[in-house]
């Protein structure tokens, strides 16, 4: 017997239009890539979502039409965020700092009928342009007086003038709320990139629960500065979550150095903060240079690679931030797992807290986890044995755009992570699978000994990559960007043989310049990898 409720169907346009109706006076703040302030309401930001739709659908832009965007976190992106998906089209954003034959790869494949590019990102577009195959015109995000007037873009239009004339009013068509929303490209290390497409019901089931009392500490009262960027995974939905919450939102443009965003979290009190490691390191690092702390902020979440213990200790201890450790993917919508402060976590020693605090948390509502062997045997969370850690869930990718096949085994998706999970469910990523090093038969885990390694005094970057290895298959090596001349390969090793099982100490410690980073700032070791698979080999080790 089915239930007598109503089927409303669960529509990214609700999301707007619940907040012109509850929170239309939150402000939305954005440092404009032209370098200056620009600020409005929601109310303001809905009006021209909805001139921009009436522009598209003047454009002859139809339901399911992929339009593709190449911009940074600021206020035209939300509009096109609303505007694209409210009229069912798909928003595809685009990461600017993929290789060039990524990004016609994946303009191409997406079959994007427009781009919207943001000033600074056309260079990147002219580039390609004559290999885009379905694109029919550039719209650039700026002012009339902005538009640059000898780009080779043809059919160059300018953004502002293509809403100015339109309507306010706009009412947005009802659909299915399995309808396609918006569209990612995985970044693989390998291979083409591979297109995620979010859903309406997806999109508003995620930013719905990691937005739910314990989940990413978002509250009306909060100031939200999502520096994860919203060519990523919808900038991990913050956007719409904060939309249905009434948050302030403050948002970075391309100025995500710690100096800019320390300014942008006092000028606006902010106290709700998002983002990748490599960002809050940045920020730590000023706060430290110029001895200062935060003040207001109340929640950072670092996801996207592991958070150090360091720096987990360096926010608790400097600038009393409990900081909340995440974990999903592109495939994920992307939120999987969160490391939330509890009240056991209270009765902890320091230390203990800490450590406790290095693992990617418990599963939240709305996605399931578990570990599997090779043969898809389910493993035991026993916080010891380590899987392929397998997720399900209804925003959780069911086949890649345009695959004939599922990407599903056995009804889960393999996240291509491998991890343990505790009794009381905590997860710990402890690598990628193609990542892990494989020595003598046993796993080390290369995520373990980086973050091991930078608590070291003058690490400032660490990588670890297994390579060939005549007695154990494969053994570490540790790539080290260092910031003292202090630092030697012995004191990396001293410091680390206390911390790590002795078979997992590295055969030798490398020091570059710089680590390789992929397009959404994770170390990319392929090309070490490769670089290095004699290493151990030709010394004679
Ligand atoms: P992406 O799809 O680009 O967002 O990358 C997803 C992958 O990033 C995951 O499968 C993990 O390998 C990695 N990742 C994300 N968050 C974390 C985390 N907190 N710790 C370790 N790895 C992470």
């Amino acid at each position: 017997m089915l239930g007598n409720m109503m089927t409303e169907p669960l529509l990214i346009s609700g999301i707007l239009e619940h907040a012109i109706q509850n929170n239309s006076k939150t402000e939305i703040v954005s440092k404009r890539v032209e370098g200056d302030i620009h600020r409005y309401s929601i109310l303001d930001a809905a009006k021209r979502s909805k001139q921009l739709a009436n522009a598209l659908v003047n454009l002859g832009v139809k339901e399911g039409d992929v339009l593709g965007t190449m911009a940074v976190n600021g206020y035209r992106h939300f509009e096109l965020y609303f505007g694209i998906s409210g009229i069912g089209a798909v928003l595809h954003t685009l990461n600017p700092r993929l290789f060039p034959e990524q990004i016609d790869f994946i303009v191409n494949h997406a079959e994007d009928k427009y781009l919207f590019i943001d000033l600074p990102f056309i260079p990147i577009i002219e580039a390609v342009a004559k290999n885009l195959k379905n694109v029919k015109g550039f719209i650039v995000l700026c002012d009339k007086e902005n538009l640059p007037k000898d780009s080779k873009l043809e059919n160059l239009m300018c953004y502002e003038e293509l809403i100015k004339d339109e309507s306010e009013e706009f009412d947005w068509p009802t659909f299915d709320e399995n309808t396609a929303s918006s569209l990612c490209y995985t970044s693989g290390t390998t291979g083409n990139p591979k297109g995620v497409l979010y859903s309406h019901r997806s999109t508003i089931l995620h930013a719905w629960y990691s937005s739910a009392g314990n989940a990413m500490n978002l509250t009306s009262k909060s100031v939200v500065l999502p520096v994860v960027p919203m060519f990523h995974v919808n900038a991990w939905g913050v956007p719409y979550a904060a939309s249905m919450l009434g948050c302030k939102l403050v948002f970075p443009g391309p100025f995500t150095d710690g100096e800019s965003i320390y300014n942008l979290i006092n000028d606006e009190g902010v106290n709700n903060l998002l983002g990748v490691p490599t960002v809050w390191l940045g920020l730590l690092n000023y706060l430290d240079e110029k001895d200062i702390t935060l003040k207001n902020v109340n929640s950072v979440l670092v996801g996207g690679s592991a958070a150090p213990k360091s720096m987990i200790k360096d926010f608790q201890e400097k600038h009393n931030v409990f900081l909340l450790h995440g974990w999903g993917m592109t495939e994920m919508s992307p939120l999987g797992t969160l490391n939330q402060d509890t009240a056991e976590m209270d009765l902890m020693e320091l230390d203990d807290r800490y450590e406790l605090q290095t693992s990617q948390g418990r599963a939240i509502y709305g996605c399931q986890i578990k570990i599997v062997n090779d043969e898809g045997g389910t493993l035991p969370n026993d916080g010891k044995t380590f899987g392929r850690l397998m997720v399900k869930g209804p925003a959780i990718i069911e086949r890649y755009y345009k695959s004939s096949e599922s990407a599903l085994e056995n009804g889960w998706f393999d996240t291509g992570d491998v991890s343990t999970i505790s009794p009381d469910g905590y997860m710990r990523i402890v690598d990628r699978s193609k990542d892990v090093i494989k020595s003598g038969g046993e796993w080390i885990s290369s995520i373990d000994l980086e973050n091991t390694a930078l608590g070291c005094p003058g690490v400032l970057e660490a990588c670890v990559v297994g390579v060939a290895h005549e007695k154990w298959d494969e053994r570490p090596l540790l790539f080290v960007v260092k910031n003292s001349d202090e630092c030697t390969k012995e004191s990396v090793l001293e410091y680390l043989s206390d911390k790590v099982a002795k078979w997992w100490l590295p055969d030798d410690v490398i020091f570059i310049d710089e680590l390789p980073h992929g397009a959404t700032g994770k170390l990319l070791k392929t090309g070490l990898r490769e670089d290095y698979k004699n290493h151990l080999i030709t010394k004679g080790d």
